[in-house]
């Protein structure tokens, strides 16, 4: 939907009020405080949601993955940016509308607005002769075993190039693999402030592909894994129907917000331009 003359004069009318000046004119809001207003309304506190100032891990969820937390208000957020176990996912999961389809011979579940939106986003591609379909066999809805097996496929083979390389020592090695979860994504986002990437091909940070166990927006029904994600125009359309790429180097990963393009900096997300591209990631710490 582009912005019409009329809701332009409103906006302009809307910031003599509040003295909030239009976001198109002075860049991207910060995303934290936007974070903070929208939680505050609803009597949460950002702190016992995703404890930033505290948690090395819940920072870096935030930054990378927190785009859901400005999201539309029919769009259902974490209640917990980290969840440490199955039985903390399945509480949230089982509070959330959500809705299954078989999209591509794959069946996913999504939260509701936003299979909502992804079935209008098809139709959409269809009239083009286009598809939007899954990729993958977990390319919607996850569980906690599923972020945390797919963590390891990328830990493990990572821990074990660095140590034959010399980069890890053994012993650094072998203790790491006997972390629980948290205190493991801690000490690899240590090693990648040196450059010794997580990442499958070990030359970017594990967090451009996978999620740490039991932070994956997946687990929140709001991503989608998209096998077009190539396409200009099926980007395009994703777009127009509320559905954005929000995680820097994850081009096949889509996420719900619910909103137009021209509202996203207004709430905080800033647009990374990277390979042609276009993420919206949180305006936080950059
Ligand atoms: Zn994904």
């Amino acid at each position: 939907m582009k912005m019409t003359k009329t809701s332009l004069i409103a906006l302009f009318i809307a910031s003599l009020f509040t003295g909030i000046v239009p976001a198109q004119k002075n860049g991207p809001l910060d995303f934290r405080p936007v974070v903070e207003k929208r939680l505050a309304a609803k009597k949460l506190k950002l702190e016992d949601i995703c404890a930033i100032d505290t948690n090395v891990v819940a920072r870096r969820v935030f930054k990378d993955y927190g785009a859901m937390f400005i999201a539309a208000s029919e769009v259902r957020f974490p209640t917990n940016c980290v969840f440490t176990n199955e039985e903390e996912v399945s509480a949230f999961q089982g509070t959330v509308k959500s809705r299954t389809a078989t999209i591509g011979g794959r069946t996913i579940e999504l939260q509701s607005a936003a299979m909502d939106a992804l079935e209008k986003a098809r139709a959409a591609a269809a009239k083009r002769k286009l598809s939007i379909t899954p990729r993958g066999a977990s390319a919607a809805k996850r569980s906690y075993a599923d972020t945390h097996r797919i963590w390891k496929s990328r830990f493990d083979p990572a821990l074990k190039h660095w140590t034959a390389r010399g980069k890890i020592k053994p012993e650094d090695a072998e203790r790491a693999a006997k972390l629980e979860t948290t205190d493991q994504v801690a000490q690899v986002i240590e090693w990648e402030k040196n450059s010794i990437w997580f990442s499958t091909g070990f030359n970017r940070s594990i967090f451009s592909s996978v999620a740490a166990p039991g932070t994956s927006q997946h687990l929140s029904m709001l991503a989608l894994d998209v096998a077009e994600f190539a396409n200009k125009d099926v980007r395009a359309i994703l777009n127009e129907h509320g559905w954005f790429q929000t995680i820097i180097d994850d081009t096949p990963h889509f996420t719900y917000l619910g909103l137009d393009e021209d509202e996203l900096p207004k709430r905080g997300l800033v647009a990374a331009e990277k390979d042609g591209y276009t993420f919206w990631i949180p305006n936080f710490e950059r």
